[in-house]
């Protein structure tokens, strides 16, 4: 074990999830001998966050295997590692196109950094960093127990963070520890959502024998769409319309769409041929353009781009067709709690009218919240107090420039503070799910090795 003094730099990240793991795996590839990598993580393990420290069954990933390596120069380093692992687990993975449960993939980000190179040179605090302050030779980070440490460079990797529970008077987090447990097996439910996290909660009620009738809502009634094995599509970036309005950008894949389908390809192809081209369609957005796109058409970009996996896509379908699911397109006029039931009145998309139910429980399915202004994590309510970060454009995550170095409240890029994953969905978009993850992870891995370099030969120079 090499001693911490043994290091002349020392690059510190903030969150132990997804991001946080793979940008420290990333990091021990690419930076020299004499820097440490702090990794800093609240939870028990490292790698799980809060997508993959579910144990339901149910669970399952919404990309397939095929795509969820973490390394972007090792496409197939998930898939391997479910080859080598799989059957102990009882799983089984035969083809690139499958979809594992999210414990699983929890499971092989937690070992990640057993087997990466220079682990050496890891350190992993299990604490709460509660502080995060500038200071004359780098970034100060205070943590829960009293612990304290300076980095030359931090990196936010807090990632999703969870909308509190009771949120609303009516609604409670499906998310929060017990919420389910509650709710009695014959109860009839109001769903607020009709997405990928009412999914999950419909599933784990489902397992937890819950047989009542659960009412799903949201504007449109839109449920996500189901993956399925399509052939790949090459979309080449000189054929993708930069800068294009909104209005004309959905007429272009709509039609890009009908072509495939009329040529006997999968409108899915369509869509995952965006894929590498969807962070530069958004930064090229004006943000009057933006502002469209999240209006109009984010519900249905949603249900398009983040599909389900076929076996989930079974079961809600029979669910629906048993009638204990219904997925409505209304609005929530009011909702009343009387004794222990709640009436909620909801005006019906297309139908102009208004329907009234009684249910015993209202769950918040709405995803993610998108202002991290109003989060409750110490270390990022440290830095809005600072001045040392600010929302991005539209109130949506961080701002930041292309290098994920994070703006301050006067406009000015840190050279020394960083961030990754969903904090950075404002400026990038698409950097939620693990395909745009690493991809992050590795650039922002060199960028800092290119860093701690040049000031290395600053130094040397100066000497
Ligand atoms: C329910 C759900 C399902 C998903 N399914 C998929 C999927 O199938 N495929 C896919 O590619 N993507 C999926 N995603 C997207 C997912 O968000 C990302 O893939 C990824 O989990 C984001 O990782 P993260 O590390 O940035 O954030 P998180 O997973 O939220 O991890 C952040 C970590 O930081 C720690 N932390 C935060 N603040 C502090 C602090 N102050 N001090 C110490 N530790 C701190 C937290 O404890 C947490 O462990 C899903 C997301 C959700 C919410």
């Amino acid at each position: 074990m090499i001693k911490p003094e043994a290091f002349t730099s020392r690059i510190g990240i903030i969150g132990g999830g997804a991001s946080g793991s793979v940008l420290a795996a990333c990091l021990l590839r690419r930076v020299g001998p004499d820097t440490e990598i702090v990794l800093i993580e609240k939870r028990k393990e490292i790698g799980r966050g809060l997508a993959f420290s579910t144990w339901d069954p149910n669970h399952l990933l919404n990309v397939r295997a095929g795509n969820m390596s973490a390394y972007a120069d090792q496409p197939d380093h998930f898939y391997e590692w479910l080859q080598n692992h799989g059957p102990g687990h009882g799983i089984g993975c035969p083809t690139r196109f499958c979809f594992v449960p999210r414990g699983v993939y929890g499971e092989y980000l937690s070992g990640l950094l057993q087997d990466v190179p220079n682990s050496q040179q890891l350190r992993i605090i299990q604490d709460e960093c509660v502080n995060v302050a500038s200071a004359a030779n780098g970034v100060s980070l205070q943590f829960a127990s009293g612990d304290s440490l300076t980095v030359d460079h931090c990196v936010l990797a807090t990632g999703n963070e969870q909308r509190p529970p009771l949120l609303t008077e009516r609604g409670e987090n499906p998310w929060a520890a017990g919420v389910l447990d509650r709710i009695e097996n014959d109860a009839t439910l109001l769903a607020i959502g009709t997405g990928l996290t009412m999914v999950d909660a419909v599933l784990s009620l489902y397992r937890r024998g819950h047989r009542g009738k659960i009412i799903a809502v949201s504007r449109r009634g839109l449920l996500p769409h189901t993956h399925q094995m399509v052939k790949a599509h090459k979309l080449d970036a000189a054929d993708v319309p930069f800068g294009a309005p909104v209005s004309f950008l959905t007429r272009w894949v709509r039609q890009m769409a009908q072509t495939a389908t009329k040529e006997g390809q999968d409108w899915r192809s369509t869509i995952d041929s965006l894929r590498p081209h969807t962070q530069e369609l958004w930064k090229r957005m004006s943000l009057d353009q933006r502002s469209r796109f999240l209006r109009h058409a984010r519900p249905w970009w949603n249900v398009v781009r983040h599909r389900m996996a076929p076996q989930i896509a079974d079961l809600i379908e029979n669910l629906i067709a048993e009638g204990r699911l219904r997925v409505v397109a209304a609005h929530i006029v009011d909702a009343k709690r009387e004794g222990n039931k709640i009436t909620a009145s909801l005006f019906l998309r297309g139908e102009h009218k208004t329907e009234t139910i009684t249910v015993a429980s209202i769950l918040e399915c709405t995803g993610l919240p998108d202002d991290p202004r109003y989060s409750a994590n110490p270390a990022i309510v440290s830095l809005y107090a600072a001045g040392q970060i600010r929302s991005g454009p539209l109130a949506i995550g961080l701002d930041l420039d292309d290098r994920c170095a994070v703006i301050d409240a006067d406009g000015s890029v840190s050279t020394r503070l960083f961030a990754i994953g969903p904090l950075t969905r404002g400026v990038f978009w698409e950097s939620i799910a693990l395909p745009d993850i690493r991809n992050q992870c590795a650039s922002l891995a060199a960028v800092l090795a290119d860093r701690l370099n040049t000031a290395k030969q600053e130094l040397q120079v100066t000497n």
